[in-house]
């Protein structure tokens, strides 16, 4: 089912949304991206004349209550988006009054679905070497069913549109679709959109494609720079991976952040891009500094040649002529991962050139995916997330599809 053929007139719909959105410290909303990207789906079955009850998680309570995670901090927020009054169940498990008593055009929020172990259905307080861990893991899957039957009780349909979590089996991700047949269960929105900006760049790629990987480290990006290496034109590795790479080329890397135990692999990531054919572009000048802190000195050094106790936070000059090169001319473009410390305003400049390429690119006719918490906030951040073809809100999730996983939370409701 679409939710476009759906109507919801007159019946009840639990949708699963991702309201994880970062609070200061006085619960106030800092940024309220995710609530307003699932505010199409909600307003439609608003619109429609059903009634709505929105689930979500917040944070990682890890299965107990903690008021530093309660969705009653986004209640009024999430009213006032909606224009409409929100009712707030403090409990998930146990609000099946009121989901009984909502009228056509009334909303009720849940509070956090992670205060129950339940939601993620891992065992907790047991350790995974320990031989009873295998039995505990049955039981909690067991109760997962029995949480996710009763959150669909609540409900005659249930939507996803929670992309950031499409990639987790968790009960109201996934394991409650099984309580609603093919007819009354569909995604967002939200996911549609984001189905489609993966479809994008999987299937029918313009070339040439290029891809860039950023971040902290090569490690929790080998599968997809693995998988990568066997559809892109370009691709370019920076951020702090870059030290891994020169350390393993036998660089003199000062302190800059670096994955000892990956040179192997690196050099392994080197030789397949040269035996595929893929054009591999790695920082070759740095800004070094200091000190880890936007006041330290700077100096512009190759990155495989920094002097001791210098560290290599942001792509130099010349790295960035190089990576702008490869990304100008693609015609599909993901990025995910910035290429310097820029959280640092020093330290921008190597994420910004890298922005500025791919809607120079996108400009010109190419496809630009963005995704990733930190490479949308360097997009927001230049003020160009409106100016590349498409912003995904998922991390991991977004990741994974592109790596040609199936996430569990569209399998669950497309099949497998
Ligand atoms: P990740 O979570 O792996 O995507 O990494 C994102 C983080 O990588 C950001 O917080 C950046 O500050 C950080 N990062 C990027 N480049 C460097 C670098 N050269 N040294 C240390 N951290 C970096």
């Amino acid at each position: 089912m679409t939710l476009d053929n759906y109507n919801f007139a007159g019946k009840k719909a639990i949708v699963r949304v991702d309201f994880n959105v970062p609070l200061d410290e006085n619960g106030k909303i800092t940024d309220d991206t995710r609530i307003r990207g699932a505010l199409p789906t909600l307003k439609k079955i608003l619109e429609d004349g059903g009634s709505l009850i929105i689930m979500s998680h917040m944070g990682k309570p890890k299965g107990k209550i903690n008021p530093k995670f309660s969705l009653a901090q986004i209640k009024d927020d999430v009213a006032k988006a909606l224009g409409r009054d929100v009712k707030f169940a403090d409990d998930c498990a146990n609000a099946g009054e009121a989901a009984a008593n909502l009228k056509p055009g009334e909303v009720l929020l849940l509070e956090n679905l992670r205060f129950y172990p339940e939601e993620e259905g891992k065992p907790v307080g047991i350790d995974k070497e320990d031989p009873a861990y295998d039995a505990a893991k049955k039981e909690m899957k067991e109760r997962q069913k029995e949480f996710a039957k009763k959150l669909a009780s609540y409900a005659d349909a249930y939507v996803n549109d929670a992309f950031g979590t499409a990639h987790r089996k968790h009960a109201s991700t996934a394991v409650i679709a099984d309580y609603f047949d093919t007819d009354n269960k569909m995604l967002g929105y939200l996911m549609e959109k984001e189905v489609k900006a993966v479809d994008n760049i999987l299937s029918d790629i313009k070339r040439p494609f290029t891809a860039i990987m950023g971040g902290s480290k090569v490690s929790t990006k080998i599968g997809i720079i693995e998988n990568l290496m066997d559809k892109v034109d370009n691709l370019i590795l920076c951020g702090g991976m870059t030290y891994t790479f020169a350390k393993a080329m036998g660089g003199k890397i000062g302190n800059s952040i670096c994955e000892d135990d990956k040179l192997d692999l690196a050099l392994d990531i080197m030789k397949k891009a040269k035996e595929k054919g893929v054009n591999l572009v790695l920082g070759s000048d740095c800004v070094a500094a200091d000190a880890f802190s936007n006041d330290a000195h700077t100096q512009i050094v190759s990155c495989m040649d920094i002097p001791d106790g210098w560290e290599g936070l942001d792509a130099g000059p010349e790295t960035q002529k190089a990576f702008a090169d490869a990304i100008k001319g693609a015609k599909t473009i993901l990025w995910n991962g910035p290429a310097g410390v820029f959280e640092f305003d020093n330290f921008t400049a190597g994420s910004r050139a890298i922005a500025e390429a791919i809607v120079e690119a996108t400009n010109n006719g190419a496809f630009s995916l963005v995704g990733g918490g930190d490479s949308v906030a360097c997009v927001n951040k230049f003020g160009l997330a409106d100016e590349v073809s498409y912003v995904s809100t998922g991390g991991g999730a977004l990741l994974e599809a592109i790596e040609g996983k199936i996430l569990p939370g569209i399998a669950a409701i497309k099949g497998k």
